[in-house]
């Protein structure tokens, strides 16, 4: 074998070419490194070897033959290619079975011992292995007869190709430095760092993956902690322009409003214009739950910004949501002439008229533009601010951490960072929250503004749908307006499942003849998508059959009626988040479930959000039924950083957290391992 060493490109370790180099690199694995970085998300355990006439149904196991006859056949009839063979040991023979890998008469030859691992067919009358893991008989095997790994993969990968080179890595394991000092690895009964890679990947029983588990999490958690330390650190050392809090023209914006601010927003954007005066940069967040009115908080901050002539971004994870709050803030920001700008993929646009982007491009280096809304898009390289002095973040866990960091990263002129306010509707408790993100300062809307009404739920059963619909179109004639939510995009995507462009037809033809409808999905383009949200907005389309695109921020305060189709197969913060978008004014609303699904596990599940008051009560049920998997269902949104914590690792953050403040407290020349992860993460860290 090669002399491979951790640094070693993927593209030159065997039995790699450059198509397999480039589907690794798509999972992130550049070097043999990440190899042993790359962790399996599960286990199979074929560690049960036993012999051909011990074998019994539904169980996992893992025999030993040899291989009697193997040939391959194409059935015609169901279109596939089959290989069959015979196996035997002393103690019997067994037919096994594979579809559709006419390559395998080619490896696997009559008289080749081979290891088998599976599970056995009970369908047949006579007992059959169907597609085995199969692997030829030797000392160590790597894909059979032992706990084997599984990992995500990509397209056109296979878990034997990434076990195999996973496992060309685990020596290399043996070279990775133990960086956490002696001390603490006794103290908090970790592993060493190479053990832990070894077997996080091959274990030999569950008691080690326990243990190897137990010490990558802690890693995880306390270069997390780590970085939480260094950033406090360097934050008190980086320096901001002070934008001064312009108290008059702020009090009269908020008093040219519709609705008077309620005190949890009036606590929370005092907060933000006394951090945005120092000479600091303010890192805050902004949580509250959806409805709670975090958009306007913002609004004012930015126009503080404004009257401080320096520029302000207000960055949105979509671009329908874009173009809605483009929209919003033009209006508000029209008369007290401040110069706006949008900036997407698609659309370019300066005090609310079309653009070049050539020219808003000038503008946004020169100066000229105050606020500017948009994607990511307005983090494109080529974009130069003159003076940026605020960045807002809406839904920040819908950014990955790339973003955040460039965002954080450009937004330093010269000398001066720029303030960063990020917002979220994620329901992560307080306390959680500060230990997470001890490096933000929190503000939390808890209140809702007033005049709203509880928002009726009811789940619909399969008998009462002509009544929804009738109740439907009562509500349209008094002038409100309806969402409709469907699972899908497609008729083919799914069996059974409502899809969007088949039931927008249907209801349009059979149900809602007469009433304008529109759609809205992911696979628009965005000029389709904006038209038919602003044509929802002015009320001239009654009903929305959408996707969850609309889940993210939509606010339309005259929609009453959200109506979810297959709605068990949505996770209880995400039905939370689309009941979120109906209850926006003083008008009774409604968001009715329905389920072709009646088993009493999920009417139980759903009957949570009748019950429930807020998103932090949600989350913990959620937690219930869901059990620890996903907390709050933000796990897999990308909102944490982590890869194999969990928030239900409460112990283990919290004894990170412990032992990085000790850490970062040490002499650093005694311990130069450590030194080099604190070099490294510092490098990373740039005040994100
Ligand atoms: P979210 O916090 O989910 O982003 P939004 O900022 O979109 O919520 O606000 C929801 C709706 O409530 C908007 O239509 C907004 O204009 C309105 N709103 C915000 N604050 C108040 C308030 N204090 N009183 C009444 N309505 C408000
Ligand atoms: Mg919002």
């Amino acid at each position: 074998m090669l002399n491979i060493t951790l640094e070693t490109p993927v593209g030159e370790l065997t039995r790699i070419g450059k198509t397999l180099a480039a589907r690794l690199q798509k999972l992130g694995i550049k070097k043999a490194r990440d190899l042993l970085f790359y962790f399996p998300y599960r286990y199979i355990d074929y560690s049960k070897t036993v012999s051909i006439s011990e074998l019994v149904p539904a169980q996992l196991f893992t025999v030993r033959g040899i291989i009697e006859i193997i040939k391959s056949r194409r059935s015609f009839r169901r279109r596939m290619f089959i290989t069959e063979a015979l196996v035997s040991d002393s103690t019997g023979q067994l037919k096994v079975i594979w579809f559709n890998q006419p390559y395998l008469t080619k490896i696997l030859k009559p008289g080749d011992e081979v290891f088998l691992s599976g599970e056995l067919d009970t369908s047949c009358h006579h007992f059959q292995f169907t597609s085995p893991i199969y692997e030829k008989a030797k000392e160590e095997t790597i894909h059979t007869a032992r706990i084997i790994p599984l990992y995500s993969l990509t397209k056109s990968l296979t878990q034997k190709q990434l076990r195999y080179l996973i496992k060309q890595a685990i020596p290399l394991a043996h070279g990775v430095p133990e960086w956490i000092p002696q001390e603490y690895l006794k103290r908090y009964e970790l592993a060493h760092l190479p053990w832990a890679l070894e077997h996080i990947h091959f274990p030999k029983n569950f008691f080690e993956t326990k243990n190897a588990l137990k010490r990558l999490k802690f890693d995880e958690a306390l270069r997390q902690q780590i970085k939480v330390e260094l950033v406090k650190r360097t934050r008190g050392k980086s320096l901001a322009r002070p934008l001064l809090f312009q108290k008059e023209p702020i009090q009269k914006f908020i008093r040219s409003l519709s609705f008077e601010l309620t005190k949890d927003q009036r606590v929370a954007l005092w907060q933000i214009l006394q951090d945005m005066q120092k000479p600091r940069p303010m890192r805050r967040m902004l949580e509250g739950d959806v409805g709670s009115g975090k958009t306007i908080v913002a609004f004012a901050a930015l126009y503080n910004c404004a009257l401080n002539s320096a520029q302000g971004i207000f960055l949105a994870p979509t671009e329908v949501l874009s173009f809605q709050h483009y929209d919003r803030l033009c209006q508000l920001f029209k008369k007290l002439k401040i110069t706006t700008a949008l900036l997407t993929r698609s659309k370019k646009f300066i005090n609310g008229k079309p653009a070049l982007k050539n020219e808003l491009k000038k503008k946004i280096q020169d100066g000229k533009i105050s606020v500017l809304v948009g994607t990511h898009a307005l983090l494109a390289e080529d974009i130069f601010f003159y003076d940026l002095g605020l960045v807002v973040i809406d839904e920040q866990h819908r950014f990955g951490v790339e973003q955040r960091k460039f965002l954080t990263e450009k937004s330093a002129n010269g000398k001066n960072f720029a303030h960063l306010l990020s917002m979220t509707a994620t329901p992560i408790p307080r306390s959680l929250a500060l230990i997470l993100y001890g490096d933000l300062d929190l503000s939390v809307l808890h209140e809702m503004p007033s005049g709203r009404k509880k928002i009726i739920t009811k789940i619909v059963e399969p008998s009462k749908r002509s009544a929804a619909y009738k109740f439907i179109r009562e509500r349209i004639e008094k002038g409100e307006q309806i969402f409709i939510l469907c699972p899908l995009i497609d008729p083919s995507d799914a069996l059974g499942v409502k899809s969007v462009t088949e039931e927008h037809k249907r209801l349009n033809n059979e149900i809602f003849f007469g009433i304008p409808m529109g759609i809205l999905h992911g696979k628009m383009k965005p000029k389709e998508k904006e038209e038919v949200m602003s044509r929802f907005r002015n009320n001239e389309v009654k009903i929305l059959v959408a996707t969850s695109v609309i889940e993210v921020g939509i606010d339309v305060p005259n929609a009453t009626l959200m109506m979810v189709e297959g709605a068990e197969r949505f996770g209880l913060a995400q039905l939370h988040q689309f009941r979120g978008r109906v209850g926006r004014s003083h008008l009774q609303s409604y968001c009715l479930l329905f389920t072709e699904n009646f088993s009493s596990k999920i009417r139980e599940r759903l009957e949570a959000l009748i019950s429930s008051k807020d998103s932090f009560e949600l989350a913990q049920k959620d937690l219930e039924f869901r059990g620890a998997g996903d907390i709050y269902g933000i796990e897999q949104s990308g909102f944490l950083d982590f890869t194999l914590v969990k928030l239900t690792d409460i112990d283990i953050i919290q004894k990170a957290k412990e032992c990085a403040e000790e850490l970062v407290r040490l002499p650093r020349e005694r311990h130069p391992q450590l030194k080099n992860v604190f070099e490294e993460l510092s490098s990373s860290v740039h005040l994100e």
